[in-house]
């Protein structure tokens, strides 16, 4: 492993491999990512991979709309493949929640985002497999899809291995040397890499690696559940993704026969969560989708696993340089959103390593300090996955 470094990335999900190929981009080739294990072993691979647009705030819509180009392009724009397949994204809301429906779709098309308030009607035209009850709320995303996080983790990785940068696995970083307010060094069980940058992309494991660095983050994990289900593909070959709210999940397709499900949101700990499915929870979810598609009437449980969403007060991200130690900044607390937002991530956080500020993005609605100056980005919904 290399001992020196313009800068060194903690964390080889898919954010830190979307922030180490975005330096190399900016011209910061002699960088290098530490992992704790192998690419991907965190919240990444665990994903459901959803890439949807519907937020209640533009900082996040816009970040996922601008992220669905790139996964949508990714043998063109960052070489490699993405796995991303169009499905288009149906969301559907109870009654009382069709005014917050309304309000981020007039956002989000004001942002440019291909989005609209759908009819029952409509949707029987383009999904007939969809049941939708009365005075629900609908709204249609034809462009969003789901992506593959292996592939995209790993194809940020090779790419910015080709531009010079090192990644070093099975590496666990251990603190940072800071002297006089600014990062001296990386340190890691491997030895110590002196550098002027450290990017802390830890996931859930964020909160106690700063907090050895000496730096305490509002963060907590929460417990999410994915149910895989073999459709009756003789009555259902495909269907596009749900946003479930009404039931308070979302399903998307996967291959040819399969369907994932996500659910739940308990307190969980990140070195002792049961990574399992339950099997009473995942029977109560079965029951709201066969209410939206009966058609999975005649599915069957497959398995499944659970992973950890890390999760902020207001259940967005951290971005930002930690104040007051120059050199360190963090990319921390995505929840169930980072998937879909990290290429507009990576090339953001690069450009604040290397310009002192993000430039493609204003990222002050995600600063460090909002916390406590009680400043809370806040959610059109009481449902905190669709933030
Ligand atoms: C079940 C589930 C479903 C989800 N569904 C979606 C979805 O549909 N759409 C969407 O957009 N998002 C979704 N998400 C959220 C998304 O997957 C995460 O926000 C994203 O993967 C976070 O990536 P990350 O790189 O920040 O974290 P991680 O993937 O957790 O990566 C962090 C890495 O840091 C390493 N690490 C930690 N500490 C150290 C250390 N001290 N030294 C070295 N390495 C260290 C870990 O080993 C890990 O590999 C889902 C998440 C889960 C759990």
């Amino acid at each position: 492993m290399r001992q020196t470094a313009d800068a060194v990335i903690v964390g080889g999900g898919v954010m830190g491999c979307s922030i180490l190929y975005n330096l190399t981009r900016q011209g910061l080739t002699n960088a290098l990512l530490v992992e704790q294990d192998v690419l991907g072993s965190g919240a990444t691979g665990r994903s459901q991979t959803i890439c949807r647009m519907h937020y209640s705030n533009a900082i996040t819509a816009s970040m996922a709309w601008q992220s669905l180009e790139v996964f949508a392009n990714f043998p063109e724009i960052v070489g490699g493949h993405s796995g991303f397949v169009r499905t288009g994204y149906l969301v559907a809301v109870s009654p009382e929640d069709v005014g917050g429906l309304q309000k981020n779709i007039a956002m989000q098309q004001e942002l440019g985002i291909d989005t609209r308030l759908v009819t029952s009607e409509e949707v029987r035209d383009f999904a007939p497999m969809i049941h939708t009850s009365p005075g629900e709320g609908l709204a249609w995303e034809p462009q969003s899809g789901y992506a593959d996080s292996h592939q995209v983790t790993t194809s940020y990785a090779a790419r910015a291995r080709d531009s010079g940068a090192e990644i070093s696995l099975r590496t666990t970083c251990t603190g940072v040397e800071v002297q006089s307010g600014r990062v001296q060094a990386v340190l890691t069980d491997q030895g110590r890499v002196e550098t002027p940058v450290a990017v802390i992309a830890a996931g859930p494991w964020s909160r106690s690696l700063m907090s050895a660095i000496g730096v305490d983050v509002p963060l907590s994990t929460v417990r999410h559940q994915v149910a895989s289900i073999i459709r009756p593909v003789d009555q259902l070959p495909g269907h596009p993704i749900v946003g479930d709210i009404a039931h308070s999940c979302s399903f998307r397709p996967e291959g040819s026969a399969m369907t994932l499900v996500g659910f739940g949101e308990d307190p969980a700990e990140v070195d002792s969560y049961n990574q399992g499915v339950d099997l009473d929870r995942a029977a109560d979810v079965m029951r709201g989708m066969v209410e939206r598609i009966p058609a999975l009437a005649d599915s069957y449980f497959r398995g499944g696993w659970s992973g950890l969403f890390t999760i902020t007060p207001d259940w967005h991200p951290i971005m930002d340089q930690v104040p007051g130690i120059e050199g360190l900044y963090c990319a921390i607390g995505f929840s169930g959103h980072g998937f879909k937002l990290a290429p507009a991530i990576g090339q953001v956080m690069s450009e604040m390593v290397a310009h002192g500020q993000g430039r493609s993005f204003d990222l002050t609605p995600l600063r460090f300090t909002r916390f406590d100056e009680g400043d809370l980005l806040t959610s059109s919904y009481r449902y905190n996955v669709l933030a």
